[in-house]
């Protein structure tokens, strides 16, 4: 595969090069932004999960707060240094971090909290939605913990069977909860984003770091949200509908004239959890699937048990 063919097959990809930003995911929240204005007022933003640091990118550009830690970005991976952008590396699931996130915003509250954060997929729909659901609740438990009244929360979610659950949830913090669906976000994905406008916690709300929103003891009959207590959010589509679509491969040359140059990615990860892969790979040294036809028929015998 040539390297010029993912620029075929991915325009956004290819125009996030050529624009200046890091990952193609920048697109996603510069059109939820033209749909929902989420930039508007906002001084200080938090970005959950966002290596390799498109979001934070977007929101240190956009946003019109000043110096280093108006917008705090925080994830697994280590992230190449953005102007403005104050970094913390950890998990967004573990307390340490959570406290961390905190600290920073006690006294100044955010306006906004993003995260686009994605389990690493096993191709197991049921786990993987379970896995970013629980990625959305730690990030929402964050969200209580640093917003100010008033303020925004937006998140990737995984439109699954249960996602019903996860608006309910939001509704209890949220006068406004939709779903949102930006033009650069594949079709053929899953994938969307919760929009919560106005963060209104129930009176004596306290929020609390021991107690998970949503923990692994809730009873599966809750699950099975219908009548009276299923709820319904809008479901709308942003970015402008004559945009690219995410899902087609688009000629080299664009449709306004300009000529295709190759440009190298913005800024490469650098440290991706697939390095040692890559590099094992490079060596001949990467295990292979062993399929039984592969296989002497003694040792399939073996597999088989
Ligand atoms: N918004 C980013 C951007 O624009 O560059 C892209 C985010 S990428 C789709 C998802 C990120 O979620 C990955 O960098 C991954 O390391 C991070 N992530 C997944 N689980 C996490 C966790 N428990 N804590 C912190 N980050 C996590």
């Amino acid at each position: 595969m040539g390297r010029t063919s993912k620029d075929k097959r991915d325009v956004y990809y290819r125009l996030a090069k050529e624009n200046g930003w890091r990952a193609r995911s920048a697109f996603k929240l510069l059109q939820l932004d033209e749909e929902f204005h989420l930039f508007q007022g906002v001084t200080r933003a938090v970005d959950l999960c966002a290596a390799p640091g498109s979001w934070s990118q977007v929101l240190s550009q956009k946003i019109g707060g000043q110096g280093s830690g108006h917008v705090v970005a925080v994830d697994l991976q280590a992230m190449a240094p953005l102007p403005g952008v104050l970094q913390i590396q950890g998990d967004i699931t573990q307390l340490s971090t959570a406290k961390e996130i905190i600290q920073h915003f006690e006294g100044c509250p955010a306006d906004l909290v993003v995260c686009d954060g994605a389990p690493d997929v096993t191709g197991l729909h049921d786990v993987d939605e379970y896995m970013q659901a629980q990625l959305l609740l730690a990030a929402l438990n964050i969200a209580t913990h640093v917003l100010k009244p008033g303020g925004c929360f937006v998140a990737k979610i995984f439109r699954g069977r249960d996602v019903t659950l996860i608006y309910s949830q939001l509704r209890v913090f949220f006068s406004s909860v939709l779903c949102a669906k930006p033009r650069s976000s594949r079709n053929s994905s899953i994938e969307a984003f919760a929009v919560c406008q106005g963060y209104d916690p129930p009176e004596g709300f306290l929020p609390d770091l021991t107690k998970p929103l949503l923990d692994h003891s809730y009873d599966p009959d809750f699950n099975q949200l219908d009548g009276p207590t299923r709820i319904i959010v809008p479901f709308v589509t942003c970015g402008d509908l004559s945009a690219y679509d995410s899902d087609r491969s688009y000629p080299l040359d664009l449709e306004d004239g300009s000529e295709y140059k190759y440009t190298p990615p913005t800024q490469p990860p650098i440290s991706p959890p697939y390095q040692e892969a890559c590099t094992l790979k490079k060596k001949g040294r990467l295990a292979k699937e062993i399929r039984p036809q592969d296989c002497p028929i003694s040792t399939v015998d073996t597999l088989s048990q």
